[in-house]
Order: structure tokens, then sequence, then C-alpha cells
């Protein structure tokens, strides 16, 4: 039996993307999963395709309250909670001089205080039952610098630092938190709609619908990482498309 049967997984950015692809590998694979973003309609829509083993709540990253929140629904439908995968995640991307700050702040409201909201939501838990997944998607853009890019690569490296930090301090305080850092480089998503339309962001689309992994990519290492036996922590994993410098 692989390790992920009757699993509590909870999904951040569940409704598209990296996180919907997830969502149903890991239910297929006998997880029960907690289905967390902003779009209600695309959340309730994937539950009823998943059956019992998915519940959904509207829920912003961004939000300290709608986190605990989450963790407690997840408790409440099904009794705990094994593995957060922290995915949510925006790319308004734009060179520093275009000084587009409102997007900036956006990306670090939600790529990096939305993770902490999350893990400190969810870590009381874990730490009082000395077990737990922490799953956080960075980016090939968390391991090196993507100019255009900043402030997003910025929290991509934020993420990697921050996880592999923790990972350090549970080996020694002993509390047995497995961690995993995915960096993906393109995927076919919804990541690029939030850019205002312009010759650049045609580019990128064009590469990704040339080059782009399919999400279900990401989604394997997922599950790969949650089924490995408790003593295996598949601490980080670039997947990026053959041929992507
Ligand atoms: P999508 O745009 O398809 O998915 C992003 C998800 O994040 C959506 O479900 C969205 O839901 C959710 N989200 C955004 N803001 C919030 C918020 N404030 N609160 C809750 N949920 C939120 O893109 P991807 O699937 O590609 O993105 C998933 C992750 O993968 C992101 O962290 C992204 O940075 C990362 N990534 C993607 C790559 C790619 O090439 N696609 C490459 C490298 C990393 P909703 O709008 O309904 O709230």
């Amino acid at each position: 039996m692989k390790n992920i049967e009757n699993k509590v997984v909870i999904i951040t950015g569940a409704s598209s993307g990296i996180g919907e692809e997830t969502a149903k590998l890991l239910a297929e694979n006998g997880a029960k999963v907690v289905l967390s973003a902003r779009r209600e309609d695309r959340l309730k829509k994937l539950a009823d395709e998943i059956g019992e083993n998915a519940v959904y709540l509207k829920s912003d990253v961004a939000n300290p309250d709608d986190m605990k929140a989450l963790v407690s629904f997840a408790k409440e439908k099904f009794g705990k909670v094994d593995v957060l995968f922290a995915n949510a995640g925006i790319m308004p991307g734009s060179s520093v001089s275009a000084l587009r700050v409102d997007d900036w702040m956006d990306m670090i409201d939600i790529n990096i205080k939305g993770v902490l909201h999350s893990m400190a939501a969810v870590l009381p838990d874990f730490l009082a039952q000395k077990g737990g997944h922490v799953i956080v998607t960075s980016s090939v853009a968390g391991t090196r610098v993507i100019p255009g890019n900043a402030v997003y690569s910025g929290t991509k490296h934020f993420v990697r630092v921050f996880l592999d930090a923790f990972r350090t301090e549970s080996v020694q305080e002993g509390t047995r938190i497995r961690t995993t850092t995915i960096y993906p480089g393109a995927v076919k998503t919804e990541l690029l709609n939030i850019l205002p339309p312009s010759e650049e962001k045609e580019g990128w689309e064009e590469y990704y619908r040339q080059n782009g992994l399919d999400a279900s990519s990401i989604a394997n290492a997922v599950l790969y990482a949650v089924s490995q036996p408790d003593n295996v922590d598949v601490s980080d994993m670039i997947i990026r498309p053959t041929g992507e410098v």
C-alpha cells in the first residue's frame, strides 16, 4: 500500500492549474483533499467531479483567519490534517523600472505571506502529532535570477530558503515534519492570465503553448513526494520542460 491512502491533504490554489490537477491525482490515489481558493464555483465543480473524498472552502491565503478556518474545516470534515500543499501563487511579472508597486505587494501578500499564514494555521497540529508534511510550490525562478520578474523571483527564493530552514529546525527539534519544495519550469496553466495585454505577454503565451508541461507533470511529483515512506523526505524537486534553460 502506498503511503497516501486516507491522508488528508489541504491544497491551496486548487481552483485551477497545478492545484486542480494535484487534487484529482491525489484523490484518485486514495487521499482526502480539502480544496482552497477564492473562486468558489471552480472549487465546487472540482469537488463534485472528485466525489466524496473532496471538500472545499472558499478562502484567501492572504487572510490568516481564512487559513485558520480552512484547517478547522478540514478537521471537522475529515478528522485530521496530514499534508499541506501551499501552492497558491500569482505572477504579475514586470521590470522593476515599471514600478508596478501594487503588483509587488500582491505577490508578497500571496506568494510569501500566503505560505506563512497557511503554515501557521496547520503547524500547531503537526507539532502536536509529531508528524505531517508541508509541500510548497516555488519555481525555477526560486533557483536563479530572472530579469523582468524580480519580485516574483524574490518571493519564490523566499519560499525555498524558508522551507529549508524549517526542515532543518524540524530535524533539530525532532518533530519529524517532512518538507518538499517543488520548482516547476513552464507549465500550461492560468498563471499568465493576470498579465496585462502586451507583446511580451504574447511571447510568453506562445512559449508556454509550445513548450509548457501539462500540470499533471507537477501533480505526479507531488504524488511521489507524499507517497514515500515516512522516513523518506523528498526535500526538493525541479521539474522543467526538456530543453528549457
Ligand atoms: P493558476 O493561475 O492556474 O493557479 C493559481 C492558483 O492560485 C489558483 O487556484 C488561484 O485561485 C490561486 N490563488 C491565487 N491567489 C490566491 C489567493 N489570494 N488566495 C487563494 N488562492 C489564490 O497557476 P498555476 O497552477 O501555474 O500556479 C500554481 C503555483 O505554481 C503558483 O504558486 C505559481 O507561482 C507556481 N508556478 C507556476 C509555474 C507555471 O509555469 N505555471 C511555474 C513555476 C511555479 P483563485 O484565483 O480562485 O483564488
